[in-house]
């Protein structure tokens, strides 16, 4: 019997359910958290840990997966708290010094930048551990292992505690109402190649569920990474096609919006469904971060 109870805790981003999930682990002598979310969302996560009747002072380790806003945005709210933030090496100096995060969060979002994502602290030195693959963390009644997991972002971890994972969003997207799958492919570190590794290696694990952090449980993680592996090729493919052609960004973004839409339709996702997928899946950034990789690509074979 593992030693902890795992929790799934909505965190209703947008005020809409099931879109970012943080994972609680309760042991007996300490709660762990897998994934922040935003700062916006910090008090339905709070309602969440006191429904477990778990205090803002019992969670003393906080992991996060990679440092996108919606996934370690309130990481040094929670250090102010007195939890340790564990994160990869890469990642690590951006949670220390967020101006850069903040700064390119600010140039997308402008000013719906507070509203959306709440505020952005700074994780103070001594509260910061920089992790790498294998590394294991005794937290939350359990024996945590981190899986260096690049091609979403290339600071992404995965982690594993026997035979479940907690993915981020190296399995994709897969919201639990919906159980429809997709892929986000942001600038400036989506990487195609790595990503497949990276797929490969989770399946290997031979794993019994794995939980996305959009979101919840994945009960059969091997139909699932065989329908992932090709929906990134066919995603990175149907962007270095346009490029081919020579459409410019807003003509991909809008054949790539429509494409991406009808894949849905086909599905039997309705209109709320689309929206759904369309808070946590900008359609942009996935044109952006394939046609950055395309083009560094082609930088380094011409
Ligand atoms: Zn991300």
């Amino acid at each position: 019997m593992p030693g902890f109870q795992l929790h799934t805790i909505d965190l209703q981003f947008f005020g809409a359910p099931q879109l970012i999930a943080s994972y609680a682990l309760v042991g007996l002598a300490s709660v762990a958290l897998i994934e922040t979310g935003p700062g916006s969302t910090i008090p339905n996560l709070l309602r969440g840990l006191r429904d477990l009747g778990v205090q803002p002072a019992d969670v003393r380790d906080v992991l996060v997966t990679h440092i996108h806003l919606d996934h370690a945005g309130a990481a040094g709210w929670w250090a102010r708290q007195g939890a340790t933030v564990h994160v990869h090496t890469v990642g690590a100096p951006h949670l220390l010094d967020p101006s850069k995060l903040i700064a390119s969060a600010a140039r997308i979002y402008g000013d719906a930048l507070d509203t959306l994502w709440g505020e952005i602290l700074s994780v103070p030195p001594e509260r910061l551990h920089a992790i790498g693959d294998g590394d294991l963390i005794e937290t939350g009644g359990a024996t945590i292992r981190a899986i260096d997991s690049p091609g979403h972002a290339r600071h992404h971890h995965c982690f594993q505690i026997g035979d479940i994972a907690f993915t981020g969003d190296a399995a994709g997207v897969r919201l639990a109402q919906h159980d429809w799958l997709a892929v986000h492919t942001p600038p400036p570190e989506f990487d195609l190649e790595a990503w497949h590794a990276t797929v490969n290696r989770l399946s290997a694990l031979d794993l019994k569920a794995i939980y996305p952090t959009h979101f919840g449980r994945v009960a059969n993680p091997a139909d699932h990474f065989r329908r992932f592996a090709p929906l990134l090729d066919e995603c990175a493919g149907f962007v270095r096609q346009r490029l081919e052609e020579g459409l410019n960004r807003e003509q991909i973004i809008e054949r790539y919006g429509a494409w991406y839409f009808e894949r849905a339709a086909a599905a039997n996702l309705d209109a709320a469904a689309r929206d759904d997928y369309a808070k946590i899946n900008d359609v942009a950034q996935c044109v952006d971060g394939i046609s950055r990789y395309w083009a560094k690509r082609k930088k380094r074979n011409p």
